[in-house]
């Protein structure tokens, strides 16, 4: 099989992936996902006119004149509404949020006022309507303030509580499952043996995976065995996994046996081997509904694929708009050789200067290597067969997030 282009293999891969069913969530799980239906007031807010201040709730042309004494005929704090009426020379004594009693029109401040013993006196006049906050200023009844298709953010989760939404109604979570292949692997915090090393990877999939919206199955590790890995492969399909994601195993070597074992469970596959570095030997298929993403077990180019391929498929399942990280430019911080056939994912580093982002890529770009990723603010891309590119010139990027 040939060499895939890099945006081919994205399209196969999001071919026939589409948005996962509606759930009903509590307000406190809908951070960041995406509503499937339009949201509508179920009450108006303010529900009444209110007094925005503390002050004393009267009527405008009582207090025209002033120094003006009033008789305080009761209190309204926010929660109690006055049942009373501020008739002429009346005053309510009225607190934040408090509703505007029947008959007064403006609330005076209470800076604007002197306790007296008949009542209170109002030093200075307010004008008719001030301090008052009007019933529906916020919004009213019915109206549609959060449209299907949004992805929900802390103000909008704000807004559905003061709606009077409980749950609101999104996209199911996608549930990645995530196995790890290889003799060598031993969990962080294990004392390796000799030839061990610590798995690693599995890590930065799963924090990929849930900081894009999706609910991580943690398969643990197989060993380099075809019934070990089918073994796996079969609980992330019993578990009803939408996505699994194998690491290592994936290249022509002897122990490289995922593709084999994901054959012999029946795999479609889709495309195996891409014109990318670091990920050349990336896979895409399909086990019944199960997307199947089998990436490299060096740690960069684990980390490539999933940021490329596997972060892209989760929002689309979650019904994300903006499936992809729109690429940016800088400019080089150092020259480049002209490249080869494959489209390269330099790890770089992005400084800000005078003219523009500068983006220049570490001195140590092997695929094994995870201080230089971690220390990466971006990735620079260059296109398969690009010319040399001197610093200073233009190049694109993609910036690296959380
Ligand atoms: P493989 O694709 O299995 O041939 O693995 C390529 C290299 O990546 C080998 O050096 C493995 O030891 C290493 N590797 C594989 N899986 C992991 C992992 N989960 N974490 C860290 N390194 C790994
Ligand atoms: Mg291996």
């Amino acid at each position: 099989m040939a060499l895939m282009p890099v945006a081919e293999a994205l399209q196969r891969v999001l071919a026939d992936a589409k948005p996962l069913p509606a759930e009903a969530v509590p307000l406190d799980e809908a951070l960041g996902r995406i509503l499937t239906e339009d949201v509508a007031a179920l009450r108006t807010q303010p529900p009444a006119a209110v007094s925005a201040m503390d002050g004393y709730a009267v009527r405008a042309c009582d207090v025209a004149q002033a120094p003006a004494v009033l008789k305080v005929i009761g209190q309204v704090p926010a929660g109690h509404p006055f049942t009373g009426k501020v008739g002429p020379g009346e005053a309510a004594r009225i607190f934040t949020g408090g509703i505007m009693p029947e008959g007064s029109d403006t609330v005076v401040i209470q800076e604007l006022t002197t306790p007296d013993p008949n009542g209170v006196i109002v030093q200075k006049p307010t004008a008719a309507g001030r301090n008052v906050r009007a019933e529906a200023i916020d919004f009213a009844q019915q109206q549609v303030l959060l449209r299907k298709g949004r992805r929900l953010t802390a103000r909008d989760l704000m807004l559905a509580a003061a709606m009077n939404h409980s749950r609101l109604s999104v996209h199911r979570k996608p549930t990645v499952a995530i196995l790890g292949t290889g003799d060598e692997l031993v969990p962080p915090g294990a004392t390796p043996r000799p030839g061990e090393i610590v798995y690693s990877n599995g890590f930065a999939l799963a924090a990929l995976a849930r900081s894009n919206g999706a609910e991580v199955h943690d398969l643990g590790i197989a060993r380099d065995r075809i019934e070990d890995i089918a073994a796996a492969v079969r609980r992330a399909r019993q578990s009803g996994a939408d996505i699994l994601v194998t690491s290592g195993g994936a290249s022509v070597g002897e122990h490289d046996l995922v593709q084999r074992a994901l054959a012999a469970e029946g795999l479609e596959l889709s495309f195996w081997r891409v014109a990318l570095r670091p990920g050349r030997p990336m896979l895409h298929g399909r086990l019944g509904a199960m997307q199947v993403l089998g990436v490299p077990g060096n740690p960069v180019s684990a980390y490539v694929c999933a940021f490329l391929f596997l972060v892209p498929l989760i929002r689309k399942l979650t019904g994300r708009p903006d499936i992809v990280e729109p690429p940016q430019t800088a400019r080089l911080g150092r020259d480049l050789p002209a490249n080869d056939e494959r489209a390269d994912y330099l790890r770089a580093t992005l400084e800000e200067t005078q003219n523009g982002p500068v983006a220049t890529p570490l001195p140590a770009q092997d695929s094994s290597l995870m201080a230089p990723l971690a220390k990466a603010d971006c990735l620079l891309i260059r296109a398969p067969h690009a010319p040399a590119a001197a610093a200073g010139s233009e190049c694109v990027i993609l910036k690296l997030g959380l």
